[in-house]
């Protein structure tokens, strides 16, 4: 079998990159609106650092305004909370983005569901989960979106098309079953206690791979021809160093597969890229403006 297509999740994220600054150049011309993203961190996790100033540049390079409220590790639960009603109630904010993980003594829970879920450019508000897994026009996660605007490059329609998802956290392997499911595919969510997943994937046209086991998912439990999205980031030793790489073995997996997601360029560039286009959409919906045109 030929080699796979590779889906270039890097040139798919640059072009909805450009739409959304297109669009939000648009709003301040017609409408005199800035969406403005408000991203929170508490504490000083390197990695979430980098994580929330790449989100912020982001921002800045498609012409949204960006806001950052930096707190300390050992702010109260309820100063945390105050803070995200303050950033509800300011009308320059559009969205709000708590990086997570949050320092043990804070309720995640607590947090997410108070921030405006008008304004919940994550998705995590139960109200957004809930609208999303009702079918109806909800604020949706970065990366299961992301997976999604990919497979649409591959598949135009995905009505019919036999689906597994591996995973079933609340930041991927949930929502994406969920669009799946809207988008009418017929999804299996696999995890870590169900039996016999390359039987569950071998019969499938798409295989979604979100589990954070570094190279688990075999070339032999791909269906010839069939699409492969790999969410995973992982990082492994080599002998030189280390690599990052994803839950797929990917190297096999594109002898087999139809098409396939690389990591990294593949899901990782579309998370920020939808987070822009999630801000853009909720400073839409919230002057009751129409949602923009954007790819996927
Ligand atoms: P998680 O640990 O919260 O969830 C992993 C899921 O996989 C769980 O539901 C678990 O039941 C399942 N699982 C684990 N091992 C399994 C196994 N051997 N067999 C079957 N199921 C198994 O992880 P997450 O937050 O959903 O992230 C998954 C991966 O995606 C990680 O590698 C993470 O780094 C990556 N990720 C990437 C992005 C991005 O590209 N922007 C964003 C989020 C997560």
């Amino acid at each position: 079998m030929a080699a796979a297509r590779l889906i270039d999740g890097a040139a798919i994220a640059a072009e909805l990159r450009r739409q959304v600054a297109e669009a939000a150049s648009r709003l301040r011309a017609d409408h005199d609106v800035v969406p403005g993203l408000a991203t929170v961190l508490v504490g000083a996790d390197p990695a979430s650092q980098i994580y929330v100033n790449s989100k912020n540049r982001a921002c800045t390079a498609a012409g949204l305004a960006s806001f950052s409220l930096h707190l300390p590790a050992e702010v109260a639960e309820n100063e945390l909370l105050d803070e995200i009603a303050k950033l509800g109630a300011d009308d320059r904010v559009d969205g709000i983005l708590v990086q997570l993980p949050l320092p043990r003594h804070i309720d995640r829970l607590n947090v997410l569901a108070a921030i405006d879920p008008a304004k919940d450019v994550d998705g995590f508000h139960p109200v957004n989960v809930g609208r999303l897994w009702s079918g109806l026009p909800a604020l949706v996660p970065g990366t299961p979106q992301g997976c999604l605007r990919l497979l649409r490059t591959v598949h135009a329609d995905l009505t019919g098309a036999e689906a597994v998802v591996l995973g079933r956290s609340n930041i991927v392997g949930r929502p994406l079953a969920a669009l799946l499911l809207a988008a009418n595919c017929t999804v299996t969510i696999a995890h870590s206690r169900s039996r016999d997943i390359p039987s569950l994937c071998r019969r499938t046209d798409i295989v979604i791979a979100a589990l954070g086991q570094p190279l688990a998912v075999k070339s032999e439990w791909i269906k010839p021809g069939a699409t492969v999205i790999d969410v995973g980031i992982n990082r492994i030793q080599t002998a030189s160093g280390s690599r990052l790489v994803g839950d797929v073995d990917f190297d096999k997996a594109c002898a087999v597969a139809g098409a396939i997601t690389p990591v990294p360029g593949g899901v990782g560039p579309m998370t920020i890229a939808c987070l822009l286009a999630n801000t853009l959409v909720a400073a839409c919906r919230r002057r009751s403006l129409p949602d923009p045109a954007l790819p996927g």
